[in-house]
């Protein structure tokens, strides 16, 4: 007997009708015998819809009263998977976050989870029962309900999956699992068998958005398997997320992402000195804005140019920023470009395999994409592409790297 968490995600959960189904394939589970925790998120649209009411009635809505708000999403669809359970027939309850102690800390809207108190989880598996738990939230030392961030009820799942030392973790949503590229804008993008934490962590910080980025830190953290797969399909194999193997090194590249939410600012003349990128810098990450990419190109004449990325939605607070530091350090000027693209591949065959991105500028080049920025990591190069490009780049790496035919290796990419 295997303890096995699923979780299930808005649009697996979106009706009565979807949650009929997800209660079957439920219920098939536990009847081969096996423990099953099944965290789900909230109703497709409603978290969106319960924010929207909140701004409706607020500029800043309060982010303690938000919480409250917000993780009632999830207690309904946990409460209408348990109904239909037991009216199929199978012992079940559902749980909230306070309920199994899973206890955070008090950001709320982006909590940190501390501890999971499993007890009363597992005394309701051993007695027999399915566990149904809504994802999203928890509680803070005062008793208080959290939430962990958009899109968090990945992080539910694999925290309990790590808490009950599952044998895997179930991710159920609309798509058959992790794949080579956005199929919406690379129709040649496949499935994937296996994947590793790492090429996941970074796929899903580059834009993938099939599993939220901190539960594949978690899952990676306590050895968690994670399976993505199609809750709208039966035959779906999924993607294995695991560790890492030697078989992996031989695909040297596992995908191809697109990120297109990106501005790119440039602050000119600046002087060539100790301590002026501290002084840049310094500010943008104090107003909370998390910059990507940083290149800085050293002037013949003791100035400098310095170009960085930030996500296009703080473009307006990082120019406020700027505007006031650039007149304070004495820079010749600023220039913005609102809307640029990142593209990148990311595989862990690169560790060990040389010549990956000098494929990629070729195949780019040969396509006639200027590269505005570069930036490498061991198992990733990310280019910055003006915005009209971006779905260009990606289709002609991904043809490259992974398409019908594509060459495995750099070397044979003549
Ligand atoms: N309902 C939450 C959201 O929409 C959490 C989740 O779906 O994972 O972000
Ligand atoms: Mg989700």
């Amino acid at each position: 007997m295997a303890l096995i968490v699923q979780k299930y995600g808005g649009t697996s959960v979106g009706s009565l009708e979807r949650i009929r189904a997800v209660a079957e394939r439920v219920g098939r589970a536990r009847a081969r015998g096996d423990q099953i925790v099944v965290v789900v998120s909230a109703m497709a649209g409603e978290t969106n819809r319960l924010l929207q009411m909140a701004a409706d009635l607020s500029d800043a809505p309060d982010p303690r009263e938000a919480d409250v708000l917000v993780s009632t999403g999830e207690q309904v669809s946990a409460a209408l998977l348990a109904i239909r359970l037991r009216s199929l027939g199978y012992p079940t309850i559902s749980f909230l976050g306070h309920q199994l102690k899973i206890t955070t800390d008090s950001r709320h809207g982006a909590a940190k989870i501390k501890a999971v108190d499993c007890e009363r989880l597992h005394r309701a598996l051993s007695d027999g029962h399915i566990a149904v738990v809504a994802g999203f939230q928890g509680v803070n030392p005062d008793g208080d309900i959290t939430t962990l961030g958009r899109g968090a009820s990945d992080l539910t799942a694999v925290a309990l999956a790590a808490a009950t030392h599952a044998s895997v973790c179930e991710i159920y949503t609309d798509v058959d699992g992790v794949y080579t590229a956005d199929p919406n804008i690379c129709p040649q993008a496949r499935r994937l068998d296996r994947i590793s934490y790492d090429e996941m962590l970074e796929m899903a910080g580059l834009g993938a958005k099939v599993l939220q980025l901190r539960s594949v830190e978690l899952a990676r953290r306590f050895n968690v398997p994670l399976v993505v797969r199609s809750s709208f399909s039966e035959e779906s194999r999924g993607t294995w997320v695991g560790e890492e193997d030697k078989s992996m090194e031989n695909v040297l590249v596992a995908g191809v992402t697109l990120d297109q939410n990106q501005s790119k600012i440039t602050l000119t003349g600046v002087a060539d000195r100790p301590g002026l990128a501290a002084r840049i810098f310094g500010p943008i990450a104090g107003a909370g804005i998390v910059v990507d990419m940083i290149i800085q190109n050293a002037g013949a004449d003791g100035r400098t140019d310095m170009t960085f990325t930030v996500p296009r939605a703080d473009l307006r607070r990082a120019l406020e920023q700027i505007r006031s530091i650039a007149g304070e350090i004495g820079a010749a000027g600023i220039r913005h470009e609102d809307q640029v693209a990142k593209v990148s591949i990311v595989g862990v065959g690169m560790r060990t395999h040389a010549g990956v991105a000098a494929t990629m500028f070729k195949v780019l080049a040969a396509e006639g994409v200027n590269i505005e920025m570069i930036a490498t990591s061991e198992i990733k190069v990310s280019v910055v592409v003006n915005a009209k490009y971006g779905e260009l780049a990606m289709r002609a790496l991904h043809d490259a790297f992974l398409g019908d035919g594509a060459h495995a290796l750099p070397e044979e990419l003549g």
